[in-house]
Order: structure tokens, then C-alpha cells, then sequence
């Protein structure tokens, strides 16, 4: 039950893509009601005898579709605000490990290889551990959709923790298609995707946590293929 509820909020990342998606849907009826509105409004303003009642009703039916759509956009403010941070002494190799475990039936089921190469005696971090998973989830799988085109045997991602100069350093690296370099600047900029049906919130909602824990998160591309995404952590002394 426990792995269930953490799954669920785990998948908030893509869920919220989607929900924005359904949300951006439902906006443009409201919308495409007050522009026909307001354009039956200016025609009747044409006429010499503007027929005021007829006005008085269009300019209703404007302001509640306008109505309409502050409330699906108040629904989608509501579900991007931000969770509060609970904050507790965590090991990164024992978050990353529970996040592959979470994440393993999806790899095995893409045919992913995951390699996991952690430094033993690292310091610890401080952090939400549920959130720093959904980091690491969404990272894993965007790496397993950077695969998909490889052929089946050849969908390796290596991911590595070490320690460097007061920091904790999480390492997914896969051997996908790699980022176009015209890219590479704007991946963690909302609504930024390649995918058919992406919406590009997954890299910059991974940065907004990151950046909560006063961590930097950066993508690169491998010399020889696929990308690299780096997570970088401070260690916090003391607790
Ligand atoms: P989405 O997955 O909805 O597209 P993201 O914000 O997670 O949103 O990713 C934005 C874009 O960054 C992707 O569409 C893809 O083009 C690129 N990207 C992310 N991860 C990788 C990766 N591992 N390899 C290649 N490109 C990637």
C-alpha cells in the first residue's frame, strides 16, 4: 500500500503533463465562446439601432465563459503548487536504489539495462526523499524514451553517485539520441519537448526541486552518444 501511494505521487510529473494537456483542451472552448460572443457583440454595434438587450446578453455569456476559464486555470495553479519540502538527513545511494526498484518492472518492460555505479562512504544530504525520486524517476525515463529507437539489445543507462567537493553527485547517462545542440539550452524551460505527446514540464519541474534543495541539475551530451544528466547536491555539515 505504502509503494502504491508513493508510486502514484511519484508519476505526478507525467500526470501532470497529461492533465495540462486535457487542461489546454478545455481552455479553448471557453475562449473560442468569448471571441464569437465579442464578435457578435461589435456586429451589432454596427447597426445604427444597436439592440442594447441583445448586448446586455452577450456581454453575460463573455463574462461567465471568462469565468470558466479563470476557474480551469485556478485547477491547473492548484495542481502545479508546489508540495511543501520535508527535509531529513538521506542517504543518495538508498533513494536512487528505491527509485530504480519503483521504476524496475517499466525498465525491464522497455528492455532497459540499467548499471548502477555508487560510491561507497558518501556524506549525506539533506532533502525530500520522495521528491528527489521523482527527480530521478522522471530523468530515468525520459533517458528510456531517448532509447526507444535503439535496437533491443543495445538500451544500456548507467547511473553513478559519487561525492565532489562538498557535493553529491547523481550521474544518469544513457545511450539514446542524445539532445540536438540547439536544444540544449532550453530543455529545463516549461513546455520544451520533441515528443508527439509531451509537454516539456517533466525537465523544468525537476529543476524547480533540485533548486529547492539549493542544487544545480545540468544535461550534456555524451563525446561519443546519448546524453548525460547530472544531479549535484550540497552536503549540508553539521546535521
Ligand atoms: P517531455 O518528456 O514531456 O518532452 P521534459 O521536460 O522531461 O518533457 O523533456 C524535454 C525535452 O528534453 C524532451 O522532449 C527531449 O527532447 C529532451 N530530453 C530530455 N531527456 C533527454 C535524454 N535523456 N536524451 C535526449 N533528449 C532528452
Amino acid at each position: 500500500m505504502r509503494q502504491r501511494n508513493e508510486l502514484a505521487h511519484l508519476s505526478r510529473v507525467t500526470m501532470l503533463g497529461e492533465l495540462a494537456g486535457s487542461l489546454a483542451h478545455e481552455l479553448n472552448q471557453p475562449l473560442t465562446a468569448i471571441l464569437s460572443n465579442a464578435e457578435a457583440a461589435q456586429m451589432f454595434l454596427e447597426n445604427d439601432a444597436a439592440d442594447l438587450v441583445e448586448i446586455r446578453k452577450i456581454m453575460g455569456d463573455i463574462v461567465s465563459a471568462d469565468k470558466r476559464a479563470g476557474e480551469i486555470i485556478q485547477r491547473l495553479r492548484s495542481m502545479l503548487k508546489k508540495e511543501e519540502l520535508t527535509r531529513q538527513p538521506l542517504e543518495i545511494n538508498d533513494v536512487l536504489q528505491e527509485a530504480i526498484n519503483l521504476v524496475r518492472s517499466d525498465l525491464v518492460g522497455q528492455g532497459v539495462m540499467v548499471d548502477v555505479i555508487s560510491a561507497d562512504g558518501l556524506p549525506r544530504i539533506t532533502g525530500d526523499r520522495v521528491q528527489l525520486q521523482q527527480v530521478l524517476i522522471n530523468l530515468i525515463f525520459n533517458a528510456c524514451d531517448a532509447m526507444a529507437g535503439n535496437t533491443a539489445d543495445d538500451r544500456k543507462l548507467v547511473v553513478r553517485t559519487d561525492a565532489h567537493d562538498g557535493t553529491v553527485r547523481i550521474a544518469i547517462i544513457d545511450s539514446g539520441c542524445g539532445i540536438p545542440a540547439d536544444m540544449l539550452e532550453r530543455i529545463f524551460d516549461s513546455f520544451v519537448t520533441t515528443k508527439p505527446g509531451g509537454m516539456g514540464l517533466g525537465l523544468s519541474i525537476c529543476r524547480g526541486i533540485i533548486a529547492e534543495h539549493q542544487g544545480r541539475i545540468a544535461a550534456e551530451n555524451n563525446p561519443d552518444r546519448g546524453a548525460c544528466f547530472r544531479v549535484i547536491l550540497p552536503v549540508v555539515s553539521g546535521r
